[in-house]
């Protein structure tokens, strides 16, 4: 065996050590279930004291551009994964010449990039958001006229959450969305007037067993996840075609590890991808306390090589998202979640709540999705009503 494929087939049992590139809450809770497991975790990002570095055994910080400083980390580790997936390509090529990185370095660059992302899909026979590639001002002009509007104008790179998209209403708002964007690489996406989001969270291991959750169903708001429900309100045909998208998105990429794949439902029933995430998802958070086996232990088993473990729901579940704005008016109310007895509560350990940043979220447990949904949000007014209020009301 050479020594690639020795290190491409690696299973890293527990007692092993994984190194996560990135630091948020997506690490902090893989952390969590590597602990739980036996395994050992070491970070790598340019922060310190960050949330998956709180709960790590080892937190390296440096730029993900310092080579020197990511051979280090590598060197140190069984397996290499990533919760963020913004880090170089010649970072990544690194690590890999030292460890082996889970999901490999082509499924990160295909998934880091808008334009790369959309043509692998289509080109896979997978059905996406109709789109086209923009570089210079006349292929937005082709684009616009291919697509008509309403439209959306999204940078190739580095988009999330909304952010580096622009909407465009009628074709005259093309240039200056694309001032707004900066005048960079983009795709320029037709507006689908979906019925709901959805989203399918699949992994498949080293030896190429592939295994979903069943499906989530996603409210935004102002472009952020706000509450996911799962199982989806969605017809027997659109669940499992959403199941097979995911299982076949997750074997055209030959991926090891764990992906998300957001879709948009059309008013007729037509299901079309509209991102991948190459890692554990905030709508799969729900899995934590919902599943058999939690998104994170998923990833980590793929990871490391181990079986995967039976992605079932326990009971309906709806998790809600806890960002910054919360904190508007001082530190949430705590107890009054707690009063909640199917309720849990997960902060990430930010110490800083600006404005629609990601603190932490709940996750209701019920006999039914709607009761569950309503339960995640009783529980996150509560957090923020005043005391005498929520005093009468438990
Ligand atoms: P994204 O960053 O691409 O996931 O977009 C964030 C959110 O914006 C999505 O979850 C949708 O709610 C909305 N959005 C993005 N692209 C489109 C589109 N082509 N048509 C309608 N809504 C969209």
């Amino acid at each position: 065996m050479t020594m690639d494929d020795e290190r491409r087939l690696r299973i890293v049992e527990p007692g092993g050590t994984i190194g996560v590139l990135g630091s948020g809450q997506l690490g902090r809770m893989f952390a969590i279930a590597a602990r739980r497991m036996g395994y050992r975790v070491h970070t790598f990002s340019p922060d310190r004291d960050t949330p998956t570095g709180q709960v790590a055994d080892v937190e390296a910080t440096a730029a993900y551009d310092d080579l020197d400083a990511l051979r280090a980390f590598a060197s140190r580790v069984d397996v290499v994964t990533f919760e963020f997936e913004n880090v170089p390509a010649a970072s990544v090529d690194a690590v890999a010449a030292l460890a082996p990185v889970r999901p490999s370095g082509f499924v990160l660059h295909t998934t880091q990039h808008r334009a790369r992302e959309k043509t692998f899909l289509a080109d896979a026979g997978i059905p996406v958001t109709p789109f086209r590639l923009v570089h210079t001002e006349a292929d937005l002009m082709a684009a616009v006229a291919a697509l008509g509007s309403p439209s959306v104008l999204k940078t190739a790179s580095f988009g999330y959450d909304g952010k580096g998209q622009v909407k465009l209403r009628a074709p005259q708002d093309a240039i200056s969305a694309w001032d707004q964007i900066g005048r960079q690489p983009a795709v320029l996406e037709a507006f689908i007037d979906f019925d709901r989001e959805v989203s399918v969270i699949a992994a498949r291991g080293l030896d190429g067993d592939v295994c979903a959750y069943d499906v989530i169903e996603n409210d935004h708001r102002n472009h952020i996840l706000d509450v996911s429900v799962s199982p989806a309100d969605v017809s027997p045909r659109v669940r499992d075609e959403a199941l097979r998208i995911g299982r076949a998105v997750a074997e055209a990429l030959d991926l090891v590890g764990l992906l998300c794949v957001e879709m948009f439902l059309t008013k007729d029933d037509r299901l079309l991808v509209n991102e991948l995430a190459p890692r554990p998802h905030n709508s799969g958070h729900l899995t934590f306390d919902a599943a058999v086996t939690s998104q994170f232990e998923q990833q980590l088993r793929a990871v490391c090589g181990l079986p995967l473990g039976d992605p079932r729901l326990l009971r309906p579940a709806a998790m809600a998202n806890l960002l910054g704005d919360l904190w508007s008016d001082g530190e949430p109310r705590w107890a009054e979640a707690c009063r909640f007895p199917d309720v849990k509560l997960h902060l990430y350990g930010k110490s800083e709540a600006r404005p629609g940043r990601k603190m932490g979220h709940l996750t209701a447990l019920a006999e039914t999705r709607d009761a569950a949904r309503r339960q995640v949000l009783a529980a996150r007014e509560a957090l923020v009503r005043s005391s005498s209020f929520s005093s009468v009301r438990a």
